[in-house]
């Protein structure tokens, strides 16, 4: 089991709407903090063009992810926009376990699991600058249907609404300035760590 006593190392977990940037501020992440893992979810979501199993996603059938819900193989789940998506629980137990600090980037719901599961995980809402430029980075990424678009951003009203439950709000407005404020975010709490070592 995973206990807040036993574990050494930090999950830090980014949730907000669709389209406002989350993967893109994750790379960054990842890019510019050393020894910063990322666990790869599970999704019945059907794959992008360009998207590969096992590296975005594992790619599964609901019968495969009802057996990990069964088998209790997942930290959190949670049904997202109409798909259902899952953090694989041996993931993040071993990399906290091995002392190194995780990134998770899930919904809300999974959020809300996690603050209960491991209070001391560092919640971050990313918001956009408005609602209609969060369309437009919809629009352009072109990955979803129009049908797709108009659920997402018709779920983005609610998930917004539950931004002042976070640790840290980040508005995603200019790359640049969005992921440093990501990154000190994070330092920040690795300092903190160490100082109470
Ligand atoms: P999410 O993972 O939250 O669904 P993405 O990271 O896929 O969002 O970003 C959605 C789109 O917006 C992508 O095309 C990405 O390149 C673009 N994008 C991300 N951050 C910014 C930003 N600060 N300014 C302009 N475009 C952005
Ligand atoms: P997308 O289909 O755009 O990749 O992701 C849709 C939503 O599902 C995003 O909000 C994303 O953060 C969320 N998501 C991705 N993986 C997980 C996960 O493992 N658990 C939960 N609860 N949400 C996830």
């Amino acid at each position: 089991m995973l206990s807040e006593q036993r574990h050494k190392g930090r999950l830090f977990v980014l949730a907000g709407p669709s389209g406002v940037g989350k993967g893109t501020l994750r790379t960054r992440a990842l890019a510019d903090v050393e020894n910063l893992t990322y666990s790869i979810s599970c999704t019945t979501r059907k794959p992008r063009n360009g998207e590969r199993d096992g590296v975005d996603y594992h790619f599964v059938t609901r019968e495969e992810f009802e057996e990990k819900i069964a088998g209790g193989l997942f930290l959190e789940h949670a049904v997202v926009h109409g798909d259902r998506y899952g953090t694989l629980r041996e993931d993040i137990v071993r990399e906290l376990e091995s002392g190194r600090d995780a990134l998770l980037e899930i919904d809300v719901q999974g959020a809300q699991q996690i603050r209960s599961l491991l209070p001391e995980s560092v919640l971050i809402f990313i918001l956009p600058p408005s609602l209609e430029v969060l369309e437009e980075r919809l629009r352009r990424r072109r990955t979803e249907s129009e049908e797709k678009i108009d659920l997402r951003l018709e779920d983005a009203k609610k998930e917004m609404e539950r931004a002042k439950e976070y640790d840290h709000v980040v508005l995603n407005d200019v790359l640049e300035r969005a992921s440093e404020e990501l990154r000190r975010i994070i330092l920040h709490y690795r300092k903190q760590s160490r100082e109470n070592q």
